[in-house]
């Protein structure tokens, strides 16, 4: 017989896990797709403090770790593969992936989002050999180095923080004459004595040879450009981008609606423009995206799903 999912979901960040939870727990037959690692961007998060009921010094990977297993304890299946290709078009849904295919009843969009690009250039070639998008995975990289943090929300100044404890310095660059980040997160950031605040500067080109050696400023109110060299002892430096994000939908182009930056346009209950296909967590337009609304959106788009089979299938 042929192999039908009641329920797919594409992304296993804390969107498409909560989804997988519930969908298990209702008794679908759920399957997870991830194509990189799971647990989307909350993995390269150390500390997570914001999630409600999260444990003292909860890591982002250990959070992980524990929806995984709750998902499994109920019976969602989890494989690996990149879906290259969906079709939407009939009632039952098909989605292609590089290792096979796909059929379900219900999808679950949770393809989450990734780092937004400085676009300057020099940042591809100097990537992995001096410009870093995740403090996490990188820090470490620069003990005892000058790092520079691009950015000026949550994301930079609680990175920054993060870096202090390796660099011997850190200094955030910011493009306007304030932060975007929360309050609470400044006022721990201006006591930080390892860490300087660039205002009013953007980063114009990366430069080196094979590795990073420099970096061109300019100041955005008098339009001074100046180049910043490494120090020579040192050799390199760390320049860590944190400028936003960007969702992870082109796969949906053309099929389901989404706004001029790509985010995925759902109801309150998580249904895109097709029947029986949710969007859920970080690729969705939505004013807060945080592991407490990804997780929300996850377990209603998995109930919504629910309703929908019941109604439109018959046993
Ligand atoms: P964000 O809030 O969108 O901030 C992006 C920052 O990058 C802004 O300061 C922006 O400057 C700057 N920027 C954008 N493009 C740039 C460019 N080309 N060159 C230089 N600077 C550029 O992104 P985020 O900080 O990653 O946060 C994303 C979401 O996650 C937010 O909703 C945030 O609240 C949430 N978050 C929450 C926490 C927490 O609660 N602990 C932690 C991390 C993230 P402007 O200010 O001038 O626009």
């Amino acid at each position: 017989m042929e192999n039908i999912y009641d329920l797919i979901i594409i992304g296993a960040g804390p969107a498409g896990l909560s989804a997988g939870l519930y969908g298990a727990r209702a008794k679908m037959k759920t399957l997870i797709i991830e194509k990189d690692k799971t647990g989307g961007q909350i993995v390269t998060t150390e500390e997570v403090a914001n999630y409600p009921g999260s444990v003292p010094n909860a890591t982002g990977p250990s959070l992980i770790a524990r929806m995984v297993e709750q998902c499994e304890e109920f019976g969602a299946e989890k494989i690996k593969d990149n879906i290259i290709e969906v079709n939407f078009d009939e009632k039952i849904k098909i989605l292609k992936g590089e290792k096979g295919e796909y059929k379900g009843k219900a999808v679950v969009v949770a393809t989450g989002a990734s780092p937004r690009k400085l676009g300057v250039p020099g940042e591809k070639e100097f990537t992995g050999k001096g410009v870093s998008y995740c403090a996490t995975c990188d820090g470490d990289f620069f003990t005892d180095f000058e790092v520079f943090a691009i950015g000026g929300g949550d994301t930079a100044v609680e990175e920054a923080m993060f870096l202090t404890k390796f660099a011997r310095k850190v200094t955030i660059v910011h493009r306007r004459d304030e932060l975007r980040a929360a309050k609470s997160i400044q006022e721990k950031a201006f006591k930080n004595p390892k860490l300087e605040i660039m205002y009013n500067t953007v980063v114009k080109e990366l430069k080196g040879d094979g590795i990073l050696e420099s970096i061109v400023f300019e100041n955005r109110e008098t339009g001074e450009i100046w180049e910043h060299k490494a120090d020579e002892e040192d050799g390199t430096m760390g320049v860590f981008v944190f400028v936003g994000y960007m969702p992870q939908t082109d796969l949906f182009k053309g099929k389901l609606e989404m706004d001029d930056r790509g985010y995925l346009l759902t109801d309150n209950e998580m249904r895109t423009n097709i029947p029986g296909v949710f969007g859920a967590g970080d690729c969705r337009q939505k004013v807060l995206r945080q592991v407490v609304t990804a997780t929300a959106d996850g377990a209603i788009a998995s109930i919504m799903a629910e309703k929908y089979i019941d109604e439109n299938f018959e046993e």
